[in-house]
C-alpha cells in the first residue's frame, strides 16, 4: 500500500493555557511506497512521533489535512485494520509466555480455524528458542520483536513503529533495522521514526523523511540525500555521518526554512539515479520487489538495486512465477535475509472473530494472568482476611446487645466503608497502564471495546466475590449477628453491590487519570458520598427534603441503609437488654430513629445496582473516548 499525505498539520492545545496553541507539524506532505522502509527522522522534539501519530491515524485530534492509500482518500477504518502501530514503550500483557501471547494475538486476529504462522514468525525473530519465557522477563530488543511479531500474525501490508531502536545496543539495534528491512522487502510499508541513526544504520533504509521544527526538509532515497545537500551548497564533509550532518544542520532555523522550501515541505521526493541500462554485475546486486496493493493488479514488479542503479528485471503476474524468480536469484546478494515470499494479506473491514469469541478469548487471557498473579491473589486474600478479623473483633458479640445501638450503626457504616476503600484503589492503581496496553491492541484492531469490558468485568469477579464473601462471613459470625440464610444472602449480596460499585468508579478514574492524579482523585470521590452516607444519622426525621434527594445519590447510603435494613430486618428478634429499659430493643424502633422504616433492602440495592450502571457506563465512554483520539 502506498501511503501519501497532503498539506498535514497538527495542532495541540496547551493544557495549562487553553487559548495558546501548538503547530507541531505545520503542513507537509510526503508520499511512502509499499516495499520500502522508511525513516522518519529529526532532531529530539521536531514532530516525528507527532507525524507518525497522524499518519498512522492513532492521533485524530487537531489534524488538518489528506491522507490517502494508494491515491485514494483513504477511510480509517478500513485503514486501521491493514496497518498496525508499534510504539516506542513495548507494551505487552505481563504474566503470559511469549508463546501464549503469540497465540492469543492469532487467536483474536484470524478468523477461526485458520492455522496461525505463529511457530515460523517466531523462528524468523529469533525468539522460538524463547517462547516459553514470561513477557516481562524478555530483553529489550526481544520485547521489541515479540512486539512485531504479535503484529505480524495477521499480516498487514503497513508497519508503523516509533523508535523501535531506543534503548538497543547497537548489534540488536542493527538486527531489529535488518528485521524491518526484510518486512519490507515483502512488500510491506514500513514507516518507523528514529533519532539519529549510526552511518551504517542508515543505509538499511530506502527512503528518508526529516523533518524539523515541523517542517519537511528532505524526503526522497538515503542515497540521494548527500548528492542533494551538496547541490544546495551544504556538502557533507567526507567520513562524516549524512544522518548527524543533516541533523547538525537544523540547528539554524534559517537552514531549515531553506531546505523545507526546496523540498516544497515534502511536495518533492529526491530519488537516486534511475539507469534502465544498468550493466552492474548481478551478484552485486540487491533483490528488491514492489507488489501491486491492489489484488486485481496486473503484474509485479521485481526489481535489482544497488546503490548506484535500479535494474528492472521483469514484471511477473503471479506470485508463483516470483518465487520462482526469488529461488534463481537466491544466490544474489546477501540473500539469506529472506523469507518465504508472502504477499500481505488483504485485509477485511469486520474483524475476524466474532464479538463473542473476542470475549471468551480475552475472558481466558484475563483469568491466566490473575491466577499468576501470586503475590496479588496474596495480597487481597490476607487484607480481606485480617480487616474481616480485625472488625470482628472491634464488635465481638455486639450485634445482639440492645443498649449498642450506635455500635450496631457503626459496624454497618464500618462493612460498607471497608468496601469503598478497598475497591476503589485497586483500579486506580492499576488500570491506567493497562489502559495503554488496551489501546494500542485496540488500535491494531484484535478486539473491539465492548467484548474487551464484558470480559474485564467478569474476570475479576471470581477472586472479588470469594474475599467479599470471607470478609463478611467472618464479620457476621464473629459480631454475632443471629443466623438466618436470607438475612445472611443479603448482608453478603449488599457488602457485593458496593464493592462492585466502588470498583467502577476506580475504572472510570483509571481510565481518565494517570497513577498520580488518580491517587488524588479516588479517596477525594469517596469522600462526598460518605459524607452523604452518613449525614443526619441522630436527626433522620429533621432532614430537608433536597438533602434526603442528594443522599439517596450516595451508593455509601444505600449501602448503608440496605446493611441495616439487612441485619435488623428479615424477621429479627428483640435484641438482648442487660439493662432495666433498652429503647433500641426492639429492631424496628432503630430503624424508625433513621427514618428507613418505610424503606425496602431489595429497593437499595436496586438503586446501588443503578448507581453501579452509571459508573461503569462512565468508565466504558472514557475508554471509547480516549481510544478515539
Ligand atoms: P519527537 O520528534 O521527539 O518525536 P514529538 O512529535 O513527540 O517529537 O513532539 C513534537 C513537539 O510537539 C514537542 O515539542 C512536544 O512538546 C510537542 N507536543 C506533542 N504533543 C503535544 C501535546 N499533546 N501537547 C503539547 N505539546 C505537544
Ligand atoms: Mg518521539
Amino acid at each position: 500500500m502506498d501511503l501519501e499525505f497532503r498539506n498535514l498539520t497538527y495542532t495541540v492545545q496547551s493544557r495549562i493555557a487553553k487559548a495558546t496553541k501548538k503547530v507541531v507539524v505545520k503542513g507537509v506532505d510526503g508520499k511512502f511506497t509499499s516495499g520500502q522502509l522508511v525513516a522518519i527522522m529529526g532532531p529530539s522534539g521536531a514532530g516525528k512521533s507527532s507525524l507518525l501519530n497522524i499518519i498512522s491515524g492513532y492521533r485524530s485530534a487537531g489534524v488538518t489535512g489528506e491522507l490517502l492509500v494508494n491515491g485514494q482518500p483513504r477511510d480509517e477504518h478500513q485503514f486501521q485494520r491493514s496497518s498496525c502501530y508499534i510504539t516506542q514503550e513495548d507494551l505487552l500483557q505481563p504474566l503470559l509466555t511469549v508463546r501464549e501471547a503469540m497465540d492469543v494475538a492469532a487467536k483474536l486476529k484470524l478468523p477461526r480455524g485458520t492455522k496461525a504462522p505463529s511457530e515460523e514468525i517466531l523462528q524468523e525473530l529469533g525468539l522460538l528458542e524463547h517462547q516459553n519465557t514470561r513477557t516481562d522477563s524478555l530483553s529489550g530488543g526481544q520485547k521489541k520483536r515479540l512486539s512485531i511479531a504479535l503484529e505480524l500474525v495477521n499480516n498487514p501490508p503497513v508497519f508503523f513503529l516509533d523508535e523501535p531502536t531506543s534503548g538497543l545496543d547497537t548489534v540488536t539495534t542493527t538486527q531489529c533495522v535488518k528485521l524491518l528491512k526484510q518486512l519490507a522487502r515483502q512488500g510491506r510499508t514500513i514507516v518507523c521514526t528514529i533519532h539519529q541513526p549510526a552511518a551504517s544504520l542508515l543505509e538499511f533504509f530506502d527512503q528518508l523523511y526529516i523533518i524539523a521544527d515541523g517542517y519537511c526538509i528532505y524526503q526522497g532515497d538515503t542515497a540521494a540525500m548527500v548528492p542533494y545537500l551538496e547541490s544546495v551548497g551544504m556538502p557533507c564533509p567526507r567520513h562524516h555521518n549524512p544522518a548527524d550532518f543533516i541533523i547538525e544542520l537544523t540547528e539554524n532555523p534559517a537552514t531549515v526554512k531553506l531546505l523545507s522550501q526546496e523540498i516544497l515541505n515534502g511536495k518533492i521526493y529526491k530519488t537516486s539515479k534511475i539507469d534502465q541500462n544498468c550493466t552492474e554485475p548481478l551478484p552485486q546486486m540487491q533483490l528488491k520487489v514492489c507488489y501491486q496493493a491492489e489484488d486485481n493488479a496486473p503484474e509485479t514488479e521485481i526489481m535489482l538495486t544497488n546503490e548506484k542503479c535500479v535494474y528492472k528485471v521483469q514484471s511477473y503476474s503471479n506470485t508463483a512465477s516470483m518465487c520462482s524468480l526469488s529461488s534463481q536469484l537466491s544466490g544474489i546478494n546477501n540473500s539469506s535475509a529472506w523469507m518465504k515470499i508472502q504477499k500481505p494479506s488483504d485485509y477485511d473491514i469486520s474483524y475476524s472473530t466474532s464479538y463473542f469469541d473476542q470475549f471468551s478469548i480475552l475472558l481466558k487471557r484475563m483469568l491466566l494472568q490473575i491466577s499468576r498473579n501470586r503475590q496479588g491473589l496474596w495480597i487481597q486474600l490476607l487484607h480481606h482476611l485480617m480487616c474481616g478479623l480485625l472488625i470482628g473483633a472491634c464488635f465481638y458479640n455486639m450485634a445482639n446487645d440492645g443498649t449498642e445501638m450506635f455500635n450496631h450503626l457503626k459496624l454497618c457504616v464500618g462493612i460498607v466503608i471497608f468496601f469503598a476503600y478497598t475497591q476503589i484503589m485497586v483500579p486506580v492503581l492499576v488500570y491506567p497502564q493497562e489502559v495503554k496496553l488496551v489501546k494500542k491492541e485496540y488500535f491494531n484492531c484484535w478486539y473491539s471495546l465492548t467484548p474487551y469490558y464484558a470480559a474485564l468485568t467478569v474476570s475479576k469477579l471470581p477472586v472479588q466475590l470469594f474475599c467479599n464473601i470471607l470478609f463478611s462471613t467472618i464479620v457476621y459470625f464473629m459480631a454475632g449477628i443471629p443466623f438466618n440464610v436470607m438475612r445472611f444472602i443479603t448482608f453478603c449480596a449488599v457488602g457485593n453491590m458496593v464493592s462492585l460499585v466502588s470498583e467502577g468508579i476506580g475504572l472510570a478514574i483509571g481510565s481518565v487519570f494517570n497513577v498520580t492524579n488518580g491517587c488524588a482523585v479516588g479517596p477525594s470521590a469517596i469522600a462526598p458520598f460518605l459524607g452523604l452516607g452518613v449525614y443526619g444519622f441522630d436527626f433522620a426525621h429533621q432532614i430537608p427534603l433536597i438533602m434526603n434527594i442528594l443522599m439517596k445519590l450516595s451508593f455509601i447510603r444505600c449501602g448503608i441503609v440496605a446493611m441495616v435494613l439487612t441485619v435488623f430486618g428479615f424477621g429479627r428478634q428483640p435484641l438482648e437488654c442487660s439493662e432495666v429499659f433498652c429503647h433500641f430493643a426492639k429492631p424496628n424502633v432503630l430503624m424508625q430513629y433513621l427514618d428507613i422504616d418505610k424503606s425496602s433492602v431489595w429497593m437499595e440495592i436496586m438503586f446501588l445496582l443503578i448507581i453501579m450502571l452509571v459508573f461503569r457506563s462512565m468508565c466504558y465512554i472514557s475508554l471509547r473516548w480516549r481510544f478515539a483520539t
